[in-house]
């Protein structure tokens, strides 16, 4: 039987008396073109490991189980494990792990294979697990996810728009972010507040630019945008994680051909490799 719809979701739920965890994000996709659409998105084939991230009651699980190799399932909630090996028991190559996604060793999962990742995401943690799937350097093709709409914007947009800022920045310095489609609230059980937008991340093997200390880049990019409005020179040299002197932040803007008004919400991530190259040396953290 397929569960996503929301007569079959609700009979689930009052089947197995399971009340639903709002601090855990459950937000149940209960509408089946949706959940076609963002499993096409995913370009899921025969010859794919997949993680999916949440599996809920499983209605996006069996779709990736009818198209993908195998299928790696997280799911933190203990109650939804016996109704996932309930509507999953059709299905041979899905591996259910009850467990924190955050805690997980990523490297490890899919048996150490490469993995796309498919996920309606928890919004409560959706950047720390973001983050955390491209910053762990595991064997990652795609991510394929459902997130709040204004997130979604803030992941694929460019300098000068009011939503770029150090979430954008980092996930283009790993991934080539995709825009699905929107998702309306009507989609889920429960509706959630806002809108929904999903969102494919294609992982590079090489990141698009190159910069000596990608670590470096990252504390100058988050001194940046934590004082959005202040100039690039006062933000960063007020910076204690950075500890670098004001004149030591013009100097290396004027090397650069920048002027010193500028602020950081009008730097490229080139630029922020650049300019990390040039102060990496001046800072004494
Ligand atoms: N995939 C299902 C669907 O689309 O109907 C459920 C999606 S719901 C938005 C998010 C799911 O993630 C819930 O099942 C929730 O229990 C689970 N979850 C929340 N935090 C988690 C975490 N840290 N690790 C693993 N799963 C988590």
């Amino acid at each position: 039987m397929r569960i996503g719809t929301a007569g079959n979701t609700a009979d689930i739920l009052s089947r197995h008396k399971f009340n639903i965890r709002k601090k855990y994000g459950q937000n149940f996709l209960v509408d089946a073109s949706m959940l076609d659409k963002i499993v096409n998105a995913a370009g899921i084939g025969g010859d794919d490991n997949v993680l999916e991230i949440g599996p809920g009651l499983g209605a996006m699980t069996q779709l990736l189980a009818e198209r993908a190799g195998s299928v790696t399932a997280v799911e933190i909630d203990k109650e939804l494990i016996p109704i996932l090996k309930e509507t999953l028991s059709g299905y041979d190559n899905v591996n259910i792990i009850n467990g924190d996604i955050m805690k997980q060793d990523l490297k490890e999962l899919c048996g150490g294979e490469k993995y796309k990742v498919v996920a309606n995401l928890p919004y409560y943690i959706t950047t720390p697990i973001v983050m955390k799937l491209l910053e762990e350097n595991a064997a990652i093709e795609s991510i394929t996810i459902m997130i709040q709409k204004e997130v979604a914007q803030r992941m694929q947009t460019g300098p000068g728009s009011k939503d770029y800022g150090a979430l954008s920045l980092a996930v283009q310095y790993y991934a080539k972010p995709a825009y699905i489609c929107t998702v309306p609230p009507e989609c889920f059980i429960p509706r959630p507040g806002v809108d929904s937008a999903v969102m494919r991340l294609d992982v590079y093997e090489k990141p698009p630019v190159k910069v000596k200390s990608p670590e470096f880049m990252f504390k100058l990019i988050r001194a940046a945008f934590n004082q959005r409005r202040k100039t690039l020179g006062n933000a960063v040299s007020g910076d204690a994680a950075l500890n670098i002197s004001r004149e030591a932040v013009q100097q290396a803007l004027a090397e650069l051909g920048m002027s010193e008004q500028i602020r950081g919400e009008r730097l490229t991530l080139e630029e922020f490799a650049r300019l990390a190259d040039v102060l990496e040396d001046s800072s004494d953290k």
